[in-house]
């Protein structure tokens, strides 16, 4: 069985308390129609199971509960997400920068999952100075600073068109913030 990272997000909502679809939605965040999949799916899994009984205008609803074998998994999860957290502060102590990022590259939704289930906290990220490996956030390559919508950023053509000596591992997905754009040395 291949877990995605929203089917075990759905599966903790359900775990969490989250007993209809809308409470599930809410949750997670994720699309009605993806949650309904995804319920589907959990319930042909035989993690979650679903009872019939009356919403609030006497219409036809489900209410749905972890099996034992659910719960289970929730706690398995739980448990691999605090050792993945223990990893990441070990290559944090160890000055392993590199190494952390390719850790990430290939963990993508880690930390998200982290926050998700409630390893970590958005305080204690910003403490470490690890708000960048939140996925889905734009951050300057080089310092890691929150590229907001308006902020100035800087391509890879922009170097190229400037003559500037480009940081290493630049790719074209990346940008950088004015300071270190700045900053950059020319070639
Ligand atoms: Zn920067």
């Amino acid at each position: 069985m291949n877990f995605q990272v929203d089917d075990m997000k759905v599966l903790g909502a359900v775990e969490g308390g989250g007993r209809t679809i809308k409470n599930v939605k809410e949750t997670s965040k994720l699309d009605k129609d993806e949650v309904e999949k995804i319920l589907e799916f959990l319930m042909k899994s035989q993690l979650i199971e679903a009872v019939e009984g009356k919403g609030i205008w006497g219409q036809t609803q489900y209410y749905f509960n972890t099996t034992d074998e659910g719960s289970q998994k929730v706690k398995e999860y739980i448990e691999y997400l605090k050792d993945e957290w223990k990893k990441i502060i070990q290559f944090v102590t160890d000055g392993q920068r590199d190494e952390l990022d390719e850790y990430m590259k290939e963990n993508k939704f880690l930390v998200n999952m982290m926050l998700f289930f409630k390893i970590v906290n958005l305080p204690a990220l910003g403490r470490l100075n690890l708000r960048f490996l939140i996925e889905g956030k734009h951050l300057c390559y080089k310092c890691k600073k929150d590229l907001g919508r308006f902020a100035l950023k800087f391509s890879v053509s922009d170097c190229r068109k400037r003559g500037l000596k480009m940081p290493k591992g630049l790719t074209t997905h990346d940008d950088l913030c004015a300071d270190c754009f700045d900053g950059l040395a020319v070639r």
